[in-house]
């Protein structure tokens, strides 16, 4: 796989509410998007810096990975997505030949319009790892 650099870094919030003046007032950034991935049971806030994103989620559903994730004691960077040039299917595929675990199978459609696939923590030093394109 080709990958070109970091798209965004994902952060669990428990209510981007409480946290978008840290990044508007404090850090001086905007936010530009918010967006709910119902798929997923988030609400998504896009931050840009510079060319990479910072993604606040926020859980819609008590039942939603991220509440899970924060109910068990996750806090800060929930994963870190990569934009893949050629292509996350193919991505998927050759991870999955080098013995690594898969979330994702094959490519979702989350937020932004992307098409993304995560790869097991279990198979990457525990960082939850995003690997994402544009849908076309
Ligand atoms: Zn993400």
């Amino acid at each position: 796989m080709k990958i070109s650099r970091i798209d965004h870094l994902g952060i669990g919030v428990q209510s981007i509410d409480e946290v978008l003046p840290f990044y508007e007032n404090v850090l001086g950034l905007k936010c530009y998007a918010v967006e709910e991935v119902a798929d997923q049971k988030v609400k998504t806030a896009f931050i840009k810096v510079g060319e990479v994103k910072i993604e606040l989620l926020e859980p819609t559903s008590e039942d939603s990975p991220i509440a899970k994730w924060l109910a068990n004691g996750g806090k800060g960077v929930h994963h870190v997505a990569y934009a893949v040039e050629d292509g996350v299917a193919e991505a998927l595929v050759e991870t999955e030949g080098k013995g690594l675990r898969l979330i994702d199978k094959t490519p979702r459609l989350g937020a932004e319009n992307m098409m993304i696939g995560f790869l097991h923590p279990k198979s990457t030093a525990g960082v939850l790892t995003e690997l994402c394109e544009p849908n076309k």
